[in-house]
């Protein structure tokens, strides 16, 4: 049954390829089905109905020829499963994904609407000017990924202690996309929850990623949230809009829509020309994403109090001995 279904994931993964190749699918092109590799620890097996695995009434999960496996579930299944596949990933973790039925959730109606920008120093700064700020997870585990990869390095090639040094590594980088998953949805969540459509900036990911930034580029992860949004809108009713990346967000006063040119990145805030406004740059772009996606925000988050104000002498002193010399 098991390689029957192997056999049939083949056929499609040909079908796809060859309706591809005739332009008769749509989307990008789809590659041929390559191998899979030697060293590529992670494994995957799927059962259909018909091959008759059964969710016990104990919370065991019985599979042909496998036996009753303990699960911990995530959450309970909403219908009965079509099919189970059993995925042991390289951090030598097993997971259970069941093919169900959902119906399409609704959330209660809600007034607000938000655009996001996405970038670095904030992962997202919000039109209503509420500004996040972005969890490193890749930099702040660098230490030890890089002793586990060091570790991993200096094993025997093919020994015992490589395997288990590699399963080391698979971990901690495991715990790292983990914890940038949850941070994601929780912020997606909330984000779809607490308003009716948000609006999202389409950013070259990919270009960035080539840049010297890549490796803060790729650990926000923007692409996997933006994802996320655009799926939790369309599961519970809620707008979800992309727009341009040629959109001059960062060019433009959102409070009288007045265009007066690029600025450098150090300028974090300016006062708008024509209307008089200060506006704090991130905002501002949020506000304006909002806005290019039709959307009806205000653009009072995006102004800001003119200019900074001086710090008392008191304030403004940073070390502690400052203080008391003062007294
Ligand atoms: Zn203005």
């Amino acid at each position: 049954m098991v390689l029957q279904q192997a056999l049939a994931d083949l056929n499609a993964a040909y079908r796809n390829y060859f309706a591809s190749r005739n332009g008769k699918r749509k989307g990008p092109k789809v590659e041929k089905p390559g191998f899979r590799s030697r060293k590529d620890a992670r494994q995957a097996i799927r059962f259909s109905v018909n091959a008759r695995f059964k969710v016990l009434p104990n919370g065991n999960l019985r599979l042909p020829k496998i036996g009753d496996v303990p699960v911990r579930w995530s959450r309970p299944l909403p219908s009965d499963p079509s099919s189970v596949t059993v995925i042991r990933d390289s951090a030598d973790r097993y997971f259970a994904s069941f093919v169900v039925q959902t119906g399409p959730r609704s959330l209660p109606a809600v007034e607000p609407v938000v655009g996001v920008d996405l970038g670095l120093k904030h992962f997202a700064v919000l039109s209503d000017g509420r500004k996040i700020s972005a969890p490193r997870f890749l930099r702040c585990a660098e230490q030890l990924l890089k002793r586990r990869q060091r570790d991993l390095s200096r094993k025997r090639k093919d020994s015992r202690n490589r395997d288990k040094a590699r399963v080391k590594v698979a971990r901690a980088h495991a715990r790292v996309g983990d914890a940038r998953r949850d941070f994601h949805h929780q912020l997606s969540t909330a984000l779809i929850r607490d308003n009716q459509a948000v609006a999202v900036e389409n950013l070259a990911v990919k270009a960035l990623g080539r840049t010297r930034l890549a490796k803060s580029v790729h650990d926000a992860g923007w692409s996997s949230f933006v994802a996320m949004l655009e799926y939790k809108a369309r599961l519970y009713g809620r707008g979800f809009h992309r727009i341009g990346r040629f959109t001059p967000t960062s060019q433009t006063c959102s409070a009288c829509g007045t265009k007066d040119g690029p600025k450098p990145l150090h300028v974090r805030a300016w006062q708008c020309p024509s209307c008089g406004a200060w506006l704090d740059r991130d905002i501002n772009a949020a506000v304006n994403v909002a806005k290019a996606a039709g959307l009806a925000v205000t653009a009072c988050g995006a102004v800001v109090r003119p200019g900074p104000a001086l710090a008392d002498r008191g304030e403004a002193g940073t070390h502690p001995k400052s203080h008391q010399k003062m007294a």
